[in-house]
């Protein structure tokens, strides 16, 4: 195929992805802009292989059908919950794969015999590629390991880490400068050379593996979230510097925005939880050891039953549900779903608050309520629900804990103190559907559930929500 129309097939297959990306920032459009992005990736695909002539077809024919197998079995099976170890899985594919890209060229140019005369920036680019590939395959495996409790998802730390982490960066920088820069040393069919220059970059490979495992273990599993969506930004950039290494232009282009857009959600999750990533990646915070109470609430928790809830709801004009987390562990979208329908044909005007870090993913939500046919129009984010929250007469808080938490406002000593929340405590009445007056992720007490407004419905979100929807049709 003549280069001109290579480029161009990528130039289309690269808007495909920006124009994907852009339509999966909004709910409406979002599915759409997920099949513009596989179109644009199927594209890209069919040039990369029709450009070359390729003598492994079999193989190639294999890894596609294997991978699409793999893929399609993942989407289906996998529970919604499960979702951020799912992610940060093909995470860690993303990275062994360009990990074993800059090996085989690496591996390529050494039985060519063309190691010695290879640019320095080549060598260096290949050396980048493993560092990447190596720490993010590792960092993601250990990040699902703690997501799903394989390992403590507690944060290890250990005497004298930072300076062994920081022994390991410098040895990692000095084999990428003897395989970048070593090249005088190295004699044309000289096998020592040859062995000692493979010997550094596997050395290389192994000490980006063992890096990986190293920055992700000291963190507690409930930051694994903002870890993956890190490591995502990271599989990005593995693939981008990939690209250049293959000289692939569409790859180049697509990591980059994989690399970039993981970093910008990064950016978004820690703003949302009042964090810096550097909070983030080297405090523990999450973790048992370090959750703090805020400052002690006086005043009761006042509960309220199933069948007083009823008149309450069934006299309410203006309602605000804000789920959180124990929805998504309840699976009570689809009974929420229901009640919010029953409210609606109460009269009622019924509407979802969105925090953008409710629950344990990016969009958890807003994914559990598409799921459940709720629609979009009624999904409103933090910014535009704050402002109307005084008008209206009952906010059901559905499992949400710390995104409701008002000492988030005014408790300078709270741990939560400046992250943004939705103001429920300022609607007339309150009712918050949990199992107990326990903390949730931030381990910080909740002086909401103490409020005069408020009223705790206990129990599990879904049998409660059953039960009101089992009062209305009654
Ligand atoms: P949360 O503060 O973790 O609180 C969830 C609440 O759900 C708990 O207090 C728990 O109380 C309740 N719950 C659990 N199972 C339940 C059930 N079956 N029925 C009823 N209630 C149940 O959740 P959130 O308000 O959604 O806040 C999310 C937190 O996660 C924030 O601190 C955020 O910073 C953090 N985080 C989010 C992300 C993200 O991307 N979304 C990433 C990392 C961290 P009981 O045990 O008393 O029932």
């Amino acid at each position: 195929m003549p280069v001109t129309l290579v480029n161009l097939l990528y130039i289309i297959a690269a808007m495909l992805f920006v124009f994907g990306l852009k339509m999966l920032s909004k709910a409406t459009s979002a599915r759409k802009g997920n099949l513009i992005s596989a179109i644009g990736m199927l594209l890209a695909i069919i040039t990369a292989l029709s450009s070359d002539s390729l003598l492994h077809w079999p193989w190639i024919v294999a890894g596609i059908v294997a991978g699409a197998v793999i893929g399609a079995l993942a989407a289906r099976l996998v529970a919604m919950t499960s979702m951020p170890e799912m992610v940060a899985l093909f995470n860690g594919f993303g990275g062994i794969a360009s990990l074993l890209v800059g090996w085989v060229e690496f591996q390529r140019l050494s039985s060519a015999g063309s190691l010695a005369t290879s640019i320095w920036n080549e060598l260096l680019i290949i050396g980048v590629t493993v560092l990447i590939g190596g720490v993010t395959f590792t960092g993601s495996v250990i990040a699902w390991a703690k997501l799903s409790a394989r390992i403590t998802s507690k944060p290890v730390l250990y005497g004298g880490q930072q300076l062994v982490n920081g022994l390991t960066v410098l040895l990692i920088l000095l084999s990428l400068l003897m395989i970048s820069f070593g090249r005088p040393l190295m004699v044309e069919g000289n096998l020592l050379s040859f062995l000692s220059t493979y010997i550094v970059f596997i050395f290389l490979g192994a000490l980006s593996l063992l890096l990986g495992v190293m920055v992700v273990i000291p963190i507690g599993g409930g930051d694994m979230p903002v870890v993956i969506s890190l490591l995502n930004s990271y599989s990005g950039m593995a693939a981008c510097a990939a690209g250049f290494v293959i000289k692939n232009n569409v790859l180049i282009v697509s990591g980059a925005l994989v690399g970039s857009s993981g970093i910008i959600l990064t950016n978004i999750m820690c703003k949302a939880m009042n964090r810096s990533i550097t909070n983030v990646l080297f405090s523990g915070f999450g973790s048992a050891a370090t959750a703090q109470k805020g400052a002690g609430f006086t005043g009761e928790a006042k509960p309220i039953s199933i069948e007083d809830a009823y008149p309450i709801l069934e006299a309410a004009q203006n309602i605000l549900i804000v789920p959180g987390y124990g929805m998504a562990v309840a699976q009570a979208q689809h009974a929420v779903q229901e009640l919010a329908a029953q409210l609606q044909e109460n009269g009622a005007d019924v509407n979802f608050g969105i925090h953008p870090v409710a629950g344990r993913m990016p969009g958890h939500m807003n994914v559990l309520l598409a799921e459940a046919n709720v629609p979009y129009e009624q999904l409103k984010e933090m910014d535009d629900v704050n402002p109307t929250i005084a008008a209206v007469d009952v906010a059901l808080v559905i499992g949400a804990n710390d995104v409701v938490n008002p000492a988030a406002r005014s408790d300078e000593g709270s741990p939560l103190y400046g992250m943004p929340v939705i103001n429920v405590d300022e609607a007339k009445t309150i009712i918050v559907f949990k199992r107990s007056l326990n903390p949730g992720f931030a381990g910080v007490d909740n002086p909401l559930f103490f409020g005069e407004k408020s009223r705790m419905l206990f129990g599990d979100a879904k049998v409660s929500i059953q039960g009101l929807v089992a009062e209305f049709k009654n």
